[in-house]
């Protein structure tokens, strides 16, 4: 054991828990061990700079309800941490803390002048509803949106309060959109202490909001014209129809992709033909869901992942794609993570042994993020960028990636091995430029 590892009390002995083995610490540690980076050096590299729990009391109906919350501040060793906010009712300390080191990891690979974080609202909704329905004039979704308006004020409370304006500058992430963010800007009056604000916001950035979906499309794109394939031949399935799988299933098709298969959180579509996209983002615009587009022809989680379609995209949440399920994958091709760590570190080990590519997480989702360092940037300078400069920059942005990602996949062994030894590279040359290694 190194001096620094034997005398810092760190995050685990603090909090008595221990991080679980995850994607991406396993493939830094072997990133660190391809570039001559110690064991010792990849910890520090791997572990967050500050961890922040906040208990969010909120009323409902005359009675408190307390909403657990906390701020993963990961890595600022190349900018402010940024990185979104995460509402559900699965969050837990250690995987907004992958999810914050994901964000130092895509904000490196992209070469940005970030770092990253992440924060994490534990709530759930449906429970709640369930608690005072009886109570309530209002019906589901009214309800959500009221509860999610305390939350993000108290939230934003504390924040202010902890001095962390610009220090982190939160964007969407599951379960937050841009509604949440101008809840975040109503307090702050700053355009760059958030981003993906609504159009019309001071600051907010024209092509923001579809931003992470027209990335994946514009990177399964590049990985066809790598491969020489035609995307009028590729069949597509989507889990998740929220801001980025909605996005992303309406640029593929644009692009001539045959999307057959979506789920979402309530149900699901295969239309063999091609899913009109269009129509199915309107119907989910006005009901929220995608179930009950097409009582006659829907399908479920299980029956989508093993569709033998040529693309899959998982664009919901996290570990869905793992060891008890990957062997009945049923994709030819390559599957495309647009949410954050959707495939576990052994389904990516099985997938590449069957042949199936990985597209990862850190370079297909990176369009968000990639737009928010211009809305930031755009926040601080008072310059202007219109849709077409958005897009045009989020298409070089993943030109040069990709083309980085394709140099060393070779000697990586993989884009998702190429992916992370770029990115931690970057980590850890800033990092000990700037004396904090
Ligand atoms: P969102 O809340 O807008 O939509 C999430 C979608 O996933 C919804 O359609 C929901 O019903 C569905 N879903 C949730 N659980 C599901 C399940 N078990 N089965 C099927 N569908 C399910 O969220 P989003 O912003 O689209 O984010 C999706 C993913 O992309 C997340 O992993 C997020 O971290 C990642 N991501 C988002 C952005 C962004 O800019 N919004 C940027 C980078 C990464």
């Amino acid at each position: 054991m190194s001096a620094d590892s034997k005398y810092t009390k760190n995050i685990e002995q603090f909090i008595c828990s221990r991080e679980p083995k995850n994607r991406s610490g396993i493939l830094m540690q072997d990133s660190a061990a391809r570039l001559g980076i110690s064991v010792n050096e990849v910890e520090q590299i791997q572990k967050p700079y500050t961890f922040i729990y906040q208990r969010l009391p909120v009323e409902v109906e005359g009675e408190i309800v307390n909403i657990s919350s906390g701020i993963i501040l990961h890595n600022r060793a190349r900018g402010p941490y940024k990185g979104g906010i995460r509402i559900a009712r699965d969050v837990n300390v250690w995987e907004t803390t992958e999810l914050a080191r994901l964000m130092t990891l895509k904000t490196a690979l992209a070469n940005l002048e970030l770092g990253g974080g992440k924060a994490g609202i534990l709530v759930n909704f449906e429970k709640l509803y369930e608690r005072f329905k009886s109570r309530l004039k209002l019906d589901y979704y009214p309800f959500v949106d009221m509860l999610k308006d305390h939350i993000m004020k108290e939230f934003v409370d504390h924040f202010v309060e902890r001095n962390l304006l610009r220090i982190y500058i939160p964007a969407p992430d599951m379960g937050s959109s841009g509604r949440e963010m101008m809840l975040f800007y109503n307090k702050t009056h700053d355009p760059a202490s958030v981003t993906a604000k609504p159009e019309g916001i001071e600051g907010w950035l024209p092509g923001r909001h579809e931003a992470t979906g027209f990335g994946t499309a514009y990177a399964v794109l590049k990985y066809l014209e790598y491969l020489g394939k035609k995307p009028s031949r590729m069949t597509v399935g989507i889990q998740g129809f929220g801001n980025v799988g909605s996005h992303a299933a309406f640029y593929l098709r644009e692009a001539g992709c045959k999307v057959v298969a979506v789920t979402d959180l309530h149900g699901g579509v295969y239309h063999k033909e091609g899913i009109d996209i269009p129509a199915l983002m309107a119907y989910a615009r006005e009901k929220r869901t995608i179930k009950g587009y097409d009582d006659k022809r829907t399908i479920d989680n299980e029956q989508l992942f093993s569709l033998p379609v040529d693309i899959l995209i998982p664009a919901a949440s996290g570990h869905v794609v793992n060891a008890k399920n990957c062997d009945k994958v049923g994709v030819k091709l390559v599957v495309v993570e647009a949410a954050n760590m959707p495939v576990t570190y052994d389904a990516f080990r099985r997938l590449k042994k069957r042949g199936i590519d990985l597209l990862p997480d850190n370079f297909v989702n990176s369009g968000g993020v990639i737009a928010s360092d211009l809305e930031y940037r755009q926040g601080l300078g008072g310059q202007r960028f219109n849709r077409n400069e958005v897009l045009a920059h989020l298409k070089g942005k993943f030109d040069e990636m990709f083309g980085e990602m394709l140099n060393r996949k070779d000697k990586s062994g993989s884009f998702t091995q190429a992916a992370s030894d770029i990115a931690t590279e970057r980590i850890y040359r800033a990092m000990k430029t700037r004396s904090l290694l």
